[in-house]
């Protein structure tokens, strides 16, 4: 290709709009245009490096005996209402664009192919000898994200590899699942990109294992905690810990003690002279569960500890049995709403032996309760005392009228001594999520009556599996991970280009025919090669070249006149003055050895 047919335009400013380095390079390097909020065309340059990445996918998926297959991107609504999906998708933060046809029927924009994926198992998989099978395809999602951001990071039209696996035992999936780790592992690899596994949470859906596959950045937008040796790393969503010990409360006097200008812990236990490790916190919440049904949440939490939302959630789920749409801090408007009186909500409930709460006892009643482990085992503490400015010290939980749901509801954090191996302490790292493995178990299935015959004759549901890339997203992360302040540098096996000659002088008859010849030659030997032919000053097109980051380029100046050019390396940017035939066979030689 030659780059005055290339439609190359690259920009000299820096867009305003963009805030990350890979946001500001694609841009800037004319790989993508903004054509409205989080949509983006993928501009010819764009498209070749995508195209790689999908072949490359498209290798080790096939080489997993996965069939690829194209599902439908508008998706009927009773399909998600039987999956009970369908509220959570489309109403409040739901990010699903839906639509209504001409005959008034609902449909929506695949977001995901869960549904679609498993009610066709339902009627093509009908024997345990047809499986397991594994389905994937590649193509468009559609997510209304609310704050769509960083170009093709966060954006609401995006490619995505999605694959769906159906079993007939635990066990099968369980291969399945091994099977798709490694080869997402290969995937990252070939790509040049370095990725991380973490631990992520499997949610509400059930299932056993969930892994997602990170790109350690700053700009990402995930928190990652791992060991100093990285033998542990989860997702902060999903990530355990041993919390650092409580101090120990010597044996004292229940009292209740007066505690003005103690609003939060800090204040509080310098008041006291208390650690907060020493203190009972209490967070009351509201969780919307699905069929707009309101559960309020008496949350209790060591002083010292936060409150990890995600593993409330499904806590909340596990007891009520119902998936969670959303949990906010509960308001002044809701109590009222309630006909209920405000009450100092400091406190973890009414002692035994307490009638000041006797209006709101009912409605303390309905509180679903639920208390960290780290605040349940806390023999003696500091907590509320149903009354404003007055806090219980010495108390113990034997005092507590009603008794909380103990569980995991903590962040892991920082500093906190790693599960597996206490010596190591969790350190924290930003991550851009690029791939997502997950046992599903047979949740879907299940809801979807989709089954198979097994061995013995009778219906059973399916085993599932489900495996995500973001492919727009990893071509902007490998973007976010391979650049310097003059652009890009693509690993070769997805750059658009792998080399590209510069005639310095394209009015010189030498320097061009030469980068003639070099461009008919590599173009024989299969290499994707372009050829500057622009007339533009050297200093131009070495900075084009820099900046959408080919990685090796042949200066043809100077030394033309006797054969001679400069082989540049992109990444490791070092030069050398090579003869014609060996730049070639040089060039040659790294891809080819770049892809084995
Ligand atoms: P996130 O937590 O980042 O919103 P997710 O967990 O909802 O992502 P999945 O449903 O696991 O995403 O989708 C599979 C993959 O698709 C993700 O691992 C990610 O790489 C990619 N992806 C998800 N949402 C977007 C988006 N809005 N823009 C680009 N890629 C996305
Ligand atoms: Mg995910």
């Amino acid at each position: 290709m030659r780059v005055s047919r290339l439609m190359l335009v690259t920009l000299r400013e820096v867009p305003a709009d963009a805030e990350i380095s890979s946001h500001k390079l694609l841009l800037r390097g004319g790989y993508i245009r903004r054509v409205t909020a989080g949509v983006y065309a993928y501009l010819p340059l764009m498209w070749r490096v995508l195209k790689k990445i999908i072949s490359i996918i498209q290798e080790e998926m096939d080489s997993t005996g996965a069939l690829e297959t194209l599902l439908p991107q508008l998706q009927p609504a009773e399909l998600w209402e039987q999956s009970g999906r369908w509220q959570g998708y489309t109403e409040g933060e739901g990010i699903m664009f839906n639509l209504v046809d001409r005959q008034n029927r609902k449909l929506g924009l695949g977001p995901t192919h869960e549904e679609v994926i498993t009610s066709l198992a339902g009627d093509i998989l009908r024997s345990y000898r047809q499986l397991p099978t594994t389905l994937y395809q590649t193509q468009t999602k559609f997510r209304d994200e609310i704050r769509p951001r960083f170009g093709l990071m966060r954006s609401r039209e995006f490619i995505m590899k999605d694959a769906y696996s159906f079993h007939a035992t635990e066990q099968s999936l369980q291969d399945t699942y091994e099977k798709m780790d490694n080869a997402y592992r290969r995937i990252f690899k070939r790509c040049g990109i370095e990725v991380l596994p973490v631990d992520a949470d499997s949610g509400a859906i059930g299932g056993t294992a969930s892994q997602e596959f990170m790109v350690p950045a700053d700009s990402g937008e995930d928190l990652i905690l791992t060991s100093e040796d990285n033998s542990y790393s989860a997702n902060e969503e999903k990530a355990i810990s041993l919390p650092l010990e409580a101090k120990p409360l010597t044996e004292g006097k229940y009292s209740v003690v007066e505690t003005p200008f103690s609003g939060s812990i800090e204040e509080l236990s310098s008041n006291l002279e208390m650690d907060p490790s020493q203190i009972i916190k209490v967070i009351v919440m509201i969780a919307t569960l699905e069929g707009n049904e309101f559960q309020p949440l008496l949350i209790c939490l060591r002083g010292d500890q936060d409150l990890n939302e995600v593993k409330l959630s499904n806590v909340i789920t596990n007891l009520s049995k119902k998936r969670v749409i959303e949990i906010t801090p509960i308001t002044p408007e809701k109590i009222s709403l309630e006909g209920l009186s405000p009450f100092p909500f400091g406190a973890i409930g009414p002692d035994l032996s307490d009638d000041v709460l006797c209006g709101a006892r009912t409605w303390i009643k309905n509180f679903m309760r639920i208390s960290d482990n780290t605040a349940s085992q806390l023999k003696s503490f500091v907590c509320g005392a149903n009354e404003i400015h007055h806090h219980r010290v010495f108390t113990k939980w034997e005092n507590i009228a009603y008794k909380p749901e103990t569980s995991d509801i903590r962040k892991a954090q920082p500093g906190d001594k790693c599960c597996h191996d206490p010596k190591q302490k969790l350190q924290a790292k930003r991550g851009i999520e690029v791939g997502h493995i997950f046992q599903l178990g047979r949740k879907y299935s299940e809801v979807l009556g989709s089954t198979f015959t097994n061995e013995n004759g009778s219906l059973e549901p399916f085993w599932m599996g489900c495996y995500g890339i973001g492919v727009s997203r990893l071509a902007q992360a490998v973007v976010e991970q391979n650049h310097d302040d003059a652009g890009i540098y693509w690993p070769i096996a997805i750059a658009p280009f792998e080399v590209i000659i510069v005639v310095a002088n394209i009015q010189d008859s030498t320097q061009s025919n030469l980068g003639e010849q070099l461009y008919k030659k590599l173009k024989e030997n299969d290499i994707d090669v372009l050829l500057d032919d622009r007339k533009e000053r050297a200093g131009v097109k070495f900075n084009d070249a820099d900046l959408i980051g080919i990685p090796f380029r042949i200066v043809v100046g100077r030394n033309a006149k006797e054969g001679n050019v400069e082989l540049w390396d992109r990444a490791n940017k070092t030069s050398k003055l090579l003869g014609q035939k060996d730049a070639v066979s040089e060039v040659i030689s790294e891809i080819n050895g770049s892809s084995t």
